[in-house]
């Protein structure tokens, strides 16, 4: 039944940024190059147009190496607004962070990487990687503009004036030391600064599709979530659909497979379908959903995700969550071992931000993801449906009917997920 007010649809917005033409920056009549000598924080721009001029001693400087450990930028930001910083200069080596996701700062070994594979579907891919990527950092909400400076780029023009003034020399680290001098005054940059921060907003309309199976056991209030995202690339520069085949059409087939059997039989805990919408473009669909649940984020018992489920080794699945959730791995393998599906648990390094079970983790619930991993169709214009092995899927379907129908007809309880870190092969 519609889980959402008597609807199946949650809707929510897709936010795009880009750079505007209208950036300046200018210490002492010296005038900064953007993309070259310095940027915008991307994540640093609620409100359309904020500008800030003339801000003398009301700038507030930090050096990204040092704020980044403590806390990261969000604290530094945020020390720096209360501190009644105009705005926040962060100075570093270079222009790349985390936060300044703009598609003009992609290394040129990579863009050209890309342009060559991709030919016409470059310009799509490039704006949806951008868009993923600033989404998917950490948010941010700021007042102020912050902009990141190259550090040998402001010296040159600004020889020590920076350091001794910022008092991002002292030997004590703390927050308040950076921002305030002895009398607990901001202590900013003096000099006579002007800028104007000029970032584009757009945004895309989107919407979860949220169905519900209302459980008949004493313990209805508690759910169990299966999801699979329903969104994919869109259009290639061409026109053509990227068909999504695998990814993921394969994972909604499951889902709306699982939902169909486990209603037709009942279960004690209710059970939530959620189609997310906007996982290509950073989880957005599953991050709104956390952050607006339907059913209480603390009744969540456990989340299964399905994303691209019919492709590569024909009876197994690459597990993901398996590190962080071992309790759940080890009830899906008892599971696993009287079917023909073998669990694997070799990719455990894409748990992060691999799909939308990641939202629900980054909340605390034990999530986990089915998913059949890279092929060389992957985000191409090339995964059809016939390559899809539906015989695959439906094992897939089976399983986690398996494991979700157990889950809700019991009192299971899983553990909250472990905190690891899994790097990247080859990134040790
Ligand atoms: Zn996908």
């Amino acid at each position: 039944m519609p889980a959402v007010d008597g609807s199946y649809f949650q809707p929510f917005e897709i936010p795009l940024k880009s750079l505007g033409k209208d950036n300046r920056f200018v210490i002492s009549g010296k005038e900064f190059k953007v993309l070259e000598d310095y940027v915008p924080l991307t994540v640093c721009n609620p409100d359309r147009g904020f500008s800030s001029e003339d801000v003398i001693g009301k700038v507030a400087v930090v050096r990204y190496d040092e704020a980044v450990p403590d806390g990261g930028l969000p604290a530094e930001i945020k020390a720096a607004e209360e501190a009644g910083a105009k705005a926040l200069l962060i100075l570093k080596q270079d222009l790349y962070s985390d936060y300044t996701v703009w598609k003009e700062l992609i290394p040129s070994k990579l863009r050209t990487r890309w342009e060559k594979t991709l030919k016409e579907d470059f310009a799509h891919f490039l704006q949806m990687k951008v868009t993923q990527k600033m989404n998917l950092t950490p948010p941010v909400t700021s007042k102020i503009p912050c902009l990141l400076v190259r550090e040998d780029r402001i010296t040159e023009k600004h020889e020590n004036v920076i350091p001794a003034q910022a008092g991002i020399q002292n030997a004590d680290r703390s927050l308040d030391s950076h921002l305030r001098g002895n009398d607990g005054h901001l202590e900013g940059f003096s000099s006579e600064i002007s800028m104007k921060v000029d970032i584009v907003e757009d945004k895309i309309s989107a919407r979860n599709i949220i169905g519900y199976l209302p459980g008949k056991g004493e313990h209805k209030d508690e759910v169990i979530i299966i999801g699979a995202h329903y969104d994919h690339l869109g259009l290639d520069s061409k026109g053509v659909p990227f068909p999504g085949a695998d990814d993921n059409a394969s994972g909604v087939a499951a889902l709306l497979e699982v939902a169909e059997r486990l209603a037709k039989k009942g279960t004690e805990r209710s059970v939530v379908f959620i189609a997310f919408d906007g996982e290509e473009w950073g989880l957005t669909g599953s991050k709104y959903y956390t952050g607006h649940p339907v059913f209480p984020l603390n009744k969540t018992v456990l989340m299964v995700n399905m994303d691209a489920i019919g492709r590569n080794e024909p009876d197994a699945i690459h597990f993901l969550g398996s590190q962080r959730s071992p309790e759940v791995r080890r009830l899906a393998g008892e599971i696993a071992n009287k079917s023909d599906i073998k669990l694997l648990d070799d990719i455990e390094f894409a748990f992060k931000y691999g799909s939308d079970h990641y939202s629900f983790y980054e909340k605390g619930i034990p999530a986990i993801d089915l998913t059949s991993s890279y092929h060389e169709d992957f985000h191409r214009i090339t995964d059809t449906w016939e390559k899809v092995s539906m015989e695959k899927v439906s094992k897939i379907a089976e399983l986690v009917y398996q494991i979700v129908n157990r889950v809700a007809g019991s009192q299971i309880y899983f553990e909250k997920p472990l905190s690891v870190e899994v790097p990247f092969p080859g990134k040790q």
